[in-house]
């Protein structure tokens, strides 16, 4: 089968590979499509190789069960669905509350084993996944499917974790109109009353911003944080989800959020926000307020993104490329230019 790998730091092939063999309790999937996350540019940007043989990448797939091992029940083959990411230990304290993105067997900094990051990914034409990892999606479509195994599911988990805050009257600012920013808009319209502003630092991502519902959108410049204050009388937002995760954003989100308000950190950018202990004034850090280093998701928010996309209430901007234009469209997303969320279809 074809498999769009790496091979090496910025070194993506497209390579004839052997169909993955399965175990007893995995699915051989079908590949439908495969979501291109901005992580999958990290990836390919670091200087060391990952592991020593050529990994599949692919966090976001969507497919259709070919084959299931031996002690698979409750699965058929032809079913259709997407894998999620989260491949946990499932029967850990954390795993059965419901916390399987923070699996005891993951330890403290590191994730549950996630294909395409550690177990080969979904930019192939078939993939090895355990069966516990398969979320049923009747006839949704795939390239709609796909991107909800990562941008729905992290945007779900983080505005979960904030939804005490966010009651009617509140303000949301989702700042990174990107995969997972203009599906957070859309999850934020579709579950809370909050009004939702977005930032970004072009304007073409506003206007998507302003299609998928946003009220209003800002540019990330210097005065955000302060417009951001004006629309909210001067007490910041209820929440802030920051999808780009560098300085200047946290910056903006520590001098935005409201007193007792959730600044949720999605973004890998590697910011590191000034939060100090300091008596509050100014722009500081308010009283009351929370930060998340939020990762991926559980899967109840999968399965509630997966609903959420079947009422019609979340639908994906997607531009569409074969595998074989997989290092195309990752350039494609490196220099801002996709409008949503590119995938992959082998
Ligand atoms: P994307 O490239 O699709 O979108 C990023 C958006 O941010 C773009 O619209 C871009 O214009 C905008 N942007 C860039 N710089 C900005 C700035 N200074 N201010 C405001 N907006 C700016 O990326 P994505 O796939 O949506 O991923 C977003 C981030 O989330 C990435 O860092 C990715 O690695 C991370 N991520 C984290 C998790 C997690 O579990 N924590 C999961 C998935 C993705
Ligand atoms: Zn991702
Ligand atoms: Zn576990």
């Amino acid at each position: 089968m074809k498999a769009l790998q790496l091979t090496g730091p910025e070194t993506l092939e497209l390579r004839d590979v052997p169909v993955p063999e399965i175990g007893p309790n995995d699915l051989l999937l079908r590949v439908g499509a495969a979501g291109i996350c901005h992580s999958d540019l990290h990836v390919l940007h670091v200087p060391f190789r990952m592991r020593d043989e050529p990994l599949t990448m692919g966090h976001e797939i969507a497919g259709t069960i070919e084959a299931a091992g031996a002690d698979v029940a409750g699965r058929t083959e032809g079913e259709r669905g997407i894998v999620y990411l989260c491949w946990s230990c499932g029967i850990c304290r954390e795993c059965v509350s419901g916390n399987e993105n923070v699996c005891l067997a993951a330890g403290r900094t590191a994730m549950p084993p996630c294909p395409g990051l550690g177990p080969d990914g979904g930019m192939a034409e078939y993939v090895r996944i355990p069966a516990s990892s398969f979320v049923p999606i009747g006839d949704l479509d795939f390239l709609q499917a796909a991107p909800i195994a990562d941008a729905a599911l992290t945007s779900y988990h983080a505005i979960e974790g904030a939804r005490a805050v966010l009651r009617p009257g509140s303000t949301a600012v989702v700042i990174g109109i990107g995969g997972l920013g203009h599906v957070a808009v859309q999850i934020l319209r579709a579950t809370t009353a909050a009004t939702v502003i977005a930032v970004d630092i072009a304007e073409d991502k506003l206007a998507l911003a302003a299609d998928v519902g946003a009220d209003a959108g800002l540019l990330a410049d210097a005065g955000a944080a302060a417009a951001i204050l004006d629309r909210t009388g001067g007490r910041g937002a209820e929440a802030v989800f920051d999808f780009v995760g560098i300085d200047s954003t946290a910056t903006l989100a520590v001098e935005s959020v409201a007193p007792n308000g959730a600044y949720r950190m999605v973004g890998l950018g590697g910011g590191a926000p000034e939060i100090t202990s300091g008596p509050a004034g100014g722009p500081g850090w308010p009283w009351g307020a929370t930060v998340r280093k939020s990762y991926g998701g559980t899967r109840s928010d999968l399965i509630n993104s997966v609903e959420l996309a079947k009422a019609g209430k979340l639908r994906v901007e997607v531009e569409r490329f074969d595998l074989a234009d997989g290092r195309a469209a990752l350039d494609r997303l490196d220099r801002g230019l996709i409008r949503g969320r590119a995938v992959l279809v082998p």
